[in-house]
């Protein structure tokens, strides 16, 4: 036990002085000073102890800690204004006993504290731990305290020398200071090393992010002066503020809507504090630049002089007469009635038969601009309406990017291919189109990209499509449909004359007296060299004769003529790609001619059917093998129903498989129209009667052998014709349509009506078989 000692104490504001620690310190208060001049009178010792509250200037009993050190005065030095400065140093820990303080000095009883030694394993782990962390907290602080005590071996003394250093609250260190045992003290100051490496740590990082910002920061702001100050020096006009200039200038001088107004001047003002260089700036730019380049107010002087526009689709297209009258009623009732309520005009026919053209016509015709934009293939929403800005690359929708291409608010808006757009998990252009076209909403179309509404409602929107199969029911339902079937031989010869030859010794450069072409050097053309309903495949082989005869003009001078003939077409064009009329030369078993309905116009399609032995297997093969399967299976039934009268034995089909080969072409809901095609190429090859092939057919079938109306007669006319056929069996209610079939094709091809497939086999098939029937399928009544 160590004895109790009676000496002067000091009392300390915000610190705590542990053992061995040397510490300067100012003093001021009188009693602290008396206190410490008694000491440096006697041996030097003196209590060191901490306040509570450092504000409190008198302190009692109560405002101290009980434990502190036995220091000693090292020196001494009076200031001229009556304080004091002492370098101190802390010695053994004691406790106070009783404070013995009167009004000139603090004066206390103290004992020395007795220290506790813990567990030797556990204090040398602890003594190993704590150094390694206070090497890590070294390196953190960037600095070397004096005297880190890594070289000491009490522990009590390493915990008090790493806590001196430490930055921690007073009652920590005060803490520390009254832990006897030294084991206990060092886990303590072990704990508060940690948790200070851990916060210097984080406290590290967050200075590192903030002061790479700030570098970045200034290093951008610092290239684009420096950019600056160069293009200055370069003697380049300060190139910012001449291009918001710039900007300013054109929105005055364009009229937008308000809207359009007040974000143009807002986007213009926040492109003004932006760094012109910077990923934003472009944007905004660009954007800006979207919007004053759209036209908001202007618009092209239109007309509305029906004579006129009369003239000039004449000039532009050769017959279409039909078409053309349409054309100009729709055009005078939109001249009418209020533009809200009129229809959209939708042309509907196979490539090449001009419907594009007439669009053209129909902008020159009304004084208006004229775009053309393709639908085929879209298939996001998007496209239709754009993206939002915040997209990188963003742009406006089709909509709205050709209104910028047309440059006036009325163009003769074409939308070709509505009937090629497809659905899928992008959205639905269609619906998309449709707000477009709808004229209750499109007077302020929203596109995505814009965000500004946007007038279409004074926009001549005409729509093209090869089939209306495909068009969505509700736009159709907004559409008034305009159907151009294709053309006759006679009237694409007249076209490639009158428009097309023209037109390409012009876009050549060569002179009308530079080339000539035969009529029956077109006709050729017409017959070996395309095969199509209208005159797209035409125009393009006549350019190429254009090109080829351009060469040799050059070649030969200017004034070379060349005469284009039916024998010299092959010089131009290479060898005849078609063969002219498909139909068979000959009268074959098994095989029939159906006509199909196509997006290219009418064809002729040849149905195969063969009989083999077998089992009973019906085999269909061919594109649209799937479609047809249906009506294979009511021509099959058919046929058995007529075994009799055809002379077939009545199980026959038991003994034989069937194939039937359907060639492609057709658009698959076409299929059930070659029902009585193919019901004659199986009767046909059953019975070994061949088929007349002079003599095409379209209809389709029920099980009870009566014969249904098909659509598209005057396609389906026009082919045969094309086919070089000359009779053609065509449903008995179809007769109405006959109307719709040019005179000249009709006196070329004979239509006769049928109501039965008995008929259609009355007609079709030769008598005699050219040869036995399979023994399998022979009746034995005769055959
Ligand atoms: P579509 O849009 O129907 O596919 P286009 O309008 O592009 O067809 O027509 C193809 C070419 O044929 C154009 O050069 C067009 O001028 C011409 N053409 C089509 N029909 C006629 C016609 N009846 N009279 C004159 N030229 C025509």
């Amino acid at each position: 036990m160590k004895g109790e000692r009676i000496m002067p104490m000091l009392p300390l504001r915000d610190i705590v002085i542990f053992p061995h620690m040397v510490v300067p310190l100012l003093v001021g208060r009188k009693r602290c000073v008396t206190a410490l001049e008694e000491a440096m009178s006697k041996d030097k010792k003196l209590f060191l102890v901490a306040q509570k509250d450092a504000r409190i200037q008198e302190p009692e009993e109560k405002d101290i800690y009980t434990v502190g050190t036995i220091g000693s005065v090292c020196q001494l030095f009076r200031l001229p204004d009556g304080t004091v400065k002492a370098v101190l140093e802390g010695g053994e820990r004691a406790s106070l006993v009783e404070d013995l303080s009167t009004k000139e000095l603090f004066q206390v009883r103290v004992q020395e504290m007795e220290e506790l030694e813990g567990n030797p394993a556990a204090v040398e782990a602890l003594m190993r731990s704590t150094r390694d962390a206070l090497e890590q907290w070294v390196r953190l602080i960037r600095k070397t305290p004096q005297d880190m005590g890594f070289s000491l071996d009490d522990p009590g003394k390493l915990a008090d020398t790493v806590v001196a250093d430490l930055d921690l609250k007073l009652s920590d260190k005060q803490d520390i200071l009254e832990t006897r045992d030294k084991q206990e003290r060092l886990e303590k100051v072990f704990r508060l090393l940690k948790s200070e490496i851990e916060i210097l740590g984080l406290q590290r990082k967050i200075h590192t992010r903030v002061r790479e910002q700030i570098i970045e920061g200034q290093k951008e702001y610092f290239l684009n002066e420096q950019m600056r100050a160069i293009q200055k020096e370069l003697g380049e006009k300060d190139e910012v503020k001449s291009e918001i200039d710039e900007l300013e200038a054109r929105r005055r001088k364009k009229t937008l809507s308000k809207e359009a107004h007040e974000k143009v001047k807002k986007e213009i003002k926040r492109l003004s504090t932006m760094s012109p260089m910077s990923p934003e700036g472009t944007v905004v730019r660009n954007y800006i630049d979207w919007i004053l380049s759209l036209p908001w107010h202007e618009y092209t002087q239109e007309e509305m002089d029906i004579e006129k526009a009369e003239h000039i689709l004449e000039d532009d297209h050769y017959g279409l007469k039909k078409v053309k009258e349409r054309v100009l009623e729709y055009l005078a009732v939109r001249a009418l009635v209020d533009r809200m309520k009129a229809p959209i005009l939708c042309f509907v026919g196979p490539p090449g038969v001009g419907k594009t053209s007439l669009g053209r016509s129909i902008a020159r015709a009304t004084g208006r601009s004229f775009v053309r934009i393709s639908l085929g293939g879209v298939r996001d929403e998007a496209e239709i309406r754009g993206h939002r800005r915040t997209y990188v690359g963003a742009l406006p929708g089709k909509v709205i990017q050709y209104m910028k291409k047309a440059g006036s608010g009325n163009p003769v808006y074409l939308m070709d291919e509505v009937d090629k757009m497809s659905t899928d998990f992008l959205g639905d252009p269609a619906s998309a189109l449709l707000e477009v076209l709808d004229p209750e909403q499109n007077h302020a179309f929203n596109d995505h990209y814009l965000e500004l509404d946007y007038d279409l409602s004074k926009v001549m929107f005409i729509t093209t499509a090869n089939t209306l199969y495909n068009i969505p029911r509700a736009l159709q339902d907004r559409m008034e449909i305009i159907r151009i079937e294709g053309y006759i031989e006679t009237e694409k010869v007249h076209i490639a004359k009158g428009f097309l030859v023209p037109k390409q010794l012009q876009v050549h450069g060569l002179a009308a007296d530079n080339t000539s072409f035969t009529d029956n050097a077109v006709l050729t053309m017409i017959r070996r060299y395309t095969k199509e309903a209208g005159v797209r495949t035409l125009e393009r082989e006549i350019a190429s004769v254009c090109r080829k005869v351009a060469r040799d003009v050059v070649k030969r001078g200017r004034d070379t003529r060349i005469k284009i003939t039916a024998s010299t077409l092959e010089k131009y064009l290479g060898v005849p790609k078609y063969r002219f009329g498909v139909k068979e030369d000959e009268n074959r078993v098994g095989l029939t001619n159906g006509l199909a309905w196509t997006e290219m116009g009418g064809e002729l399609l040849a149905i195969e059917a063969a009989v083999v032995p077998g089992k009973g297997k019906l085999i269909i093969t061919g594109k649209l093998g799937e479609v047809m399967q249906e009506s294979v299976r009511a021509a099959m039934s058919y046929v058995r129903s007529r075994a009799g009268v055809l002379n077939l034995d009545p199980d026959f089909y038991q003994k034989v498989d069937i194939h039937v080969h359907i060639p492609e072409g057709a658009v698959p809901k076409d299929g059930p129209s070659a029902g009585i095609t193919i019901a004659t190429s199986i009767a046909s090859a059953l019975t070994r009667r061949p088929v007349r092939s002079d003599l095409a057919m379209t209809g389709e079938i029920t099980l009870r052998a009566r014969i249904l109306p098909i659509e598209g007669l005057k396609e389906r006319v026009l082919a045969a014709h094309r086919g070089d056929i000359h009779t053609v069996l065509i449903p008995k209610d179809n007769e109405r349509d006959i109307k719709e079939v040019p005179l000249r094709v009709l006196k070329r091809v004979k239509l006769i009506l049928v109501e039965h497939m008995d008929e259609v086999l009355d007609q079709a098939l030769l008598l005699k078989p050219v040869c036995k029937a399979l023994p399998e399928v022979r009746s034995k009544y005769g055959g």
